[in-house]
């Protein structure tokens, strides 16, 4: 069913046994996990998919070394075996990553963990080589009790010599490198729709609208809004998942229900173009703290490189932006670790910022609070609700599976349910047979080639994009007449038309923001933003008062939210 059939069947029949609020990676992940199970759940997200909190993240699928300091080793060991599940189920879009520390002091860092658990620590310092060591000692213990799991070497320490040789870039002070692998999501929001469209597809009964929000609710009623045409919608679910992430308290509020259970924490990014800063990092993120114990990291993200990330409390998560100060001390701190390359702002191609939905805490420091996730139950005396309501506090995107089983887990059981499927080794869309190394793939595209007619070159592009999701994408370029974009050769035209039909894309920022990385990697320019309008106002029936408005959207939501002037 297409968007309207969805709401007009909504109409007719208001029942529903799960709705979930939120389609950030959370809800999502439960979406995938209950359609799974055959039930009959409908998701809402009030912009597109992956808006909020899941598209600021640092594209890691990483364990979290520092959360050991915190004594979270729950969350660390299980957050590493979904960084391994996530680097098998979805190859095509979540890759190893060498993640290397510099380190400047040697002792330094060794009281946190003990002032931390005596709740002495006011503010954390740089770690220090002994520090990172344990910590790293750890890290590789939990990745190594899973040894069949196994998808990522265990770490090395590198002296000062051969850490400068290998890198020549990198502040001469060091004393030592440590070099450990994580995992780089590297299209975090294109997983997330690969996600419910596997969903969609497994689930008869499962169903995900975007630019539908929920308004309100009492007794066995829930009120949504169609944000494009402002209809309205009454549906009677008999459970209620609120995925809000840093929304949870406002949306809880919305149904009359008074909580308090997020202290969210602002995180910016930029993307820089530098050529000489791609080449000094090479495919390794450097990962360090400063010498106030905040994170840094400097990320290889395709050609660019991602840097970040600030961890400010705030109070409103709608009133996040990329600021000035944070700007100047994402550089400063690059340029402490590469200081001969010059790096300044006239290289930010892109910024972002959004807001972890942590749990309210009454920590001494910011990096104190829990980083883990958990279920709070309102139901019975608690509301005038005749349904629960589950609100999902916290939580990473490498997490997100492993959260969305214990919230799916619960709510079978709330349904009188058993389960029937589970996702611990269940591919992701484009995941799904990817080739496992070089010489698979050029196998697999030899034969797609040949079966649809579609030169090597350009299947070459659409594996990177979609993974094997190319071989729907290629043979349906081949059902029409197909052209490259003027503005974008390494696009075409049918390439588009197939995202229009089959991933959910209602604005022409979800293409460019979500759907692809134009606008992270500073790729876009007006002539472009102008042809993206034609072809998919074209496909999507829009006049030109529309095409104008849907131009006007992007660039204000670009220069804006983005930093980006076309
Ligand atoms: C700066 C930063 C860096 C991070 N880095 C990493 C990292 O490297 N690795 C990692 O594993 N994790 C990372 N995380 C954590 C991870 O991104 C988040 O924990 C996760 O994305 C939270 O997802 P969510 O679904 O709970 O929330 P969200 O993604 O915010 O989703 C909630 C959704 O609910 C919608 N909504 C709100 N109200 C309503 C309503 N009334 N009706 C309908 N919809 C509504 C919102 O529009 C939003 O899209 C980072 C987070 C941040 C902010």
């Amino acid at each position: 069913m297409n968007r309207s059939e969805v709401l007009s069947a909504l109409k007719k029949d208001p029942e529903v046994s799960v709705l979930i609020v939120g389609g950030g990676i959370n809800g999502i992940g439960v979406f995938r996990d209950l359609a799974l199970n055959g039930v009959d759940v409908l998701l809402v997200e009030r912009g597109d998919f992956c808006s909020g909190a899941s598209s600021a993240s640092s594209h890691m699928a990483h364990g979290g070394i520092r959360y050991l300091e915190n004594g979270e080793f729950r969350l660390v060991r299980e957050a590493v075996r979904e960084r391994n599940r996530l680097l098998l189920n979805a190859p095509h879009l979540v890759k190893p990553l060498p993640t290397t520390i510099p380190i400047f002091k040697r002792f330094s860092g060794l009281l946190n963990a003990p002032l931390k658990f005596f709740g002495m620590l006011d503010k954390p310092s740089e770690r220090g080589a002994l520090v990172i060591k344990l910590g790293l000692l750890m890290y590789d213990a939990y990745t190594g009790a899973q040894s069949a799991q196994r998808t990522v070497p265990r770490h090395q320490i590198l002296s000062r010599k051969k850490s400068l040789a290998k890198w020549k870039q990198l502040n001469p002070d060091i004393i030592n490198t440590a070099v450990y692998y994580d995992g780089a999501i590297l299209q975090p929001e294109r997983l997330a729709v690969e996600l419910i469209l596997d969903a969609e597809s497994e689930g008869p009964n499962a169903r995900a609208l975007n630019y539908v929000s929920m308004i309100g609710g009492s007794e066995d009623t829930i009120i949504l809004r169609d944000e494009l045409t402002d209809g309205t919608y009454d549906v009677h679910p008999r459970l209620v998942i609120n995925a809000a992430g840093p929304w949870i308290d406002f949306t809880n509020r919305k149904l009359g229900l008074s909580t308090r259970f997020i202290g969210g924490t602002k995180g910016s990014h930029i993307v820089v173009k530098h050529a000489e800063l791609r080449k000094a990092i090479g495919e390794n993120e450097f990962f360090f703290e400063n010498e106030d114990g905040r994170i840094v990291l400097i990320f290889p993200l395709y050609d660019h490189v991602l840097i970040g990330t600030s961890d400010i409390p705030v109070e409103n998560p709608d009133e996040t932006h990329c600021t000035d100060e944070e700007i100047d001390y994402f550089l400063d701190l690059t340029r402490r670790i590469f200081p001969s390359l010059g790096l300044t702002r006239e290289n930010i191609v892109f910024q972002f910022s959004g807001v972890r939905p942590l749990p309210r805490s009454t920590a001494k420091t910011v990096s104190q609070i829990s980083r883990d996730h958990s279920i709070e139950v309102l139901s019975g005396d608690w509301t005038h609700l005749r349904f629960p309501v589950y609100s999902l506090v916290g939580g990473k995107w490498t997490s997100f599976r492993a959260f969305s089983e214990q919230v799916t887990d619960k709510a079978l059981a709330y349904l009188g349910l058993s389960r029937q499927k589970d996702t611990r080794s269940l591919p992701i869309g484009g995941g799904r047979g990817f080739p496992r190394d070089s010489a698979d793939l050029k196998r697999q595209i030899e034969s797609l080639s040949a079966w649809t007619g579609v030169a090597r070159e350009r299947l070459k592009v659409l594996f990177e994009r979609y993974g094997t999701r190319a071989e729907s994408i290629a043979t349906f370029m081949n059902g029409g007449t197909d052209f490259i974009l003027r503005s974008m050769p390494d696009y075409s035209r049918r390439e588009m038309i197939f995202l229009v039909q089959h991933e959910k894309i209602i604005h022409l920022d979800d293409f460019v923001l979500r759907r692809s990385m134009l606008a992270m990697l500073g790729r876009l320019t007006r002539e472009m933003v102008d042809e993206l309008a034609d072809v998919f106002g074209n496909a999507l029936g829009w006049n030109a008062g529309q095409k104008t408005a849907e131009v006007a959207r992007t660039l204000s939501i670009l220069a804006d939210r983005h930093g980006v002037r076309l």
